[in-house]
């Protein structure tokens, strides 16, 4: 570690390391390898990454040990309920990671609201838990399990868990069923709230800049297709988060016109339906590799 370097601290190893260093790799920073260690160093831009358990990435991050973080929103979510002047500020959300907080009870139990009343909940997220059952105007016990939340009902320990599903296989294994949704989290880029030092905020909005960047493009595609003029404003209409498509004349094809644009929307296969309906023909749909806006 170098205290002329910005610092970032990622997980180490679990679901969000591949595409936490995945993202970074597609903004063109490259990451010394390393075996088991806690530090890594970019050895073409001044960063330096620590490798930690995600639980303790909001914590490096507000004590300012790391100006930068990418950690899951469930995880900064409990940690900023119980430390609301962390001042932990989120720069992007990343779009990897998703998963959802959610109360799940048994299979075969009718569902309703008010079951929850005076009931207890077993979760890994006691703060998170707590404020939701608040909202809903809910009173009931927090029983806070470290993990193997699935467990519980079968145990008898709580008659209901607050915990992250994205599939619901392990639910289901476990003969429980997603009944509410707490949170819906993704990881997420987050800087430190203590005062950045100019060398390392200049790196910071360099790097921000390039994740940005890295963001668009993986939505973005470049569309072109030709059209006749008399569909053109249908198709500037269907196509997705284009503005101003650029549109240019078919040489010996009077009243035909070549139509290009950069969708900053996920374009799918009714897009190009639409569009064909429309009277667009000769539709090609391009990644983009890089883009600054
Ligand atoms: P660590 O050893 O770093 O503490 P962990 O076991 O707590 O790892 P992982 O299971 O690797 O954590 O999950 C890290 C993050 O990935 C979660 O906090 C959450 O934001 C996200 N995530 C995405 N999908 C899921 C899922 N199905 N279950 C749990 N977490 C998920
Ligand atoms: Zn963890």
């Amino acid at each position: 570690m170098s205290i002329d370097r910005l610092q970032m601290a990622i997980q180490k190893s679990g679901r969000l390391s591949d595409q936490s260093r995945g993202l970074l790799k597609s903004a063109g920073i490259k990451i010394q390898a390393n075996k088991g260690q806690l530090t890594a160093r970019a050895t073409n831009f001044p960063l330096d990454l620590m490798l930690v358990r995600d639980d303790d990435i909001p914590t490096f991050v507000a004590d300012g040990v790391c100006e930068l973080g990418i950690v899951g929103e469930n995880v900064l979510g409990e940690y900023a309920l119980g430390r609301p002047e962390a001042g932990i500020e989120i720069l992007a959300r990343l779009g990897f990671g998703r998963c959802s907080l959610k109360i799940a009870a048994p299979q075969e139990e009718e569902f309703d609201l008010s079951n929850l009343e005076g009931s207890r909940i077993a979760t890994s997220y006691p703060l998170l838990t707590k404020k939701w059952l608040a909202d809903q105007g809910i009173s009931a016990e927090i029983v806070t399990m470290r993990g193997a939340v699935e467990l519980a009902p079968r145990l008898g320990i709580a008659s209901y868990i607050c915990d992250l599903v994205s599939t619901g296989q392990t639910l289901e294994a476990n003969g429980l069923k997603p009944v509410q949704t707490v949170l819906e989290s993704e990881a997420v880029l987050v800087r430190t709230g203590r005062e950045i030092v100019p060398d390392h905020a200049a790196a910071l909005d360099q790097l921000k800049t390039r994740i940005d960047g890295v963001i668009q493009t993986s939505e973005s595609k470049y569309i072109v297709l030709n059209a006749p003029e008399s569909a053109l404003d249908d198709i500037g209409r269907i196509l997705p988060g284009a503005d101003a498509p650029t549109v240019i004349p078919l040489a010996g094809r009077q009243g035909h016109f070549a139509v290009q644009a950069v969708c900053q929307e996920s374009v799918f296969w009714e897009t190009l339906e639409e569009l064909k309906g429309a009277g667009a023909r000769d539709i090609l749909v391009m990644p983009i590799e890089k883009m600054m806006l």
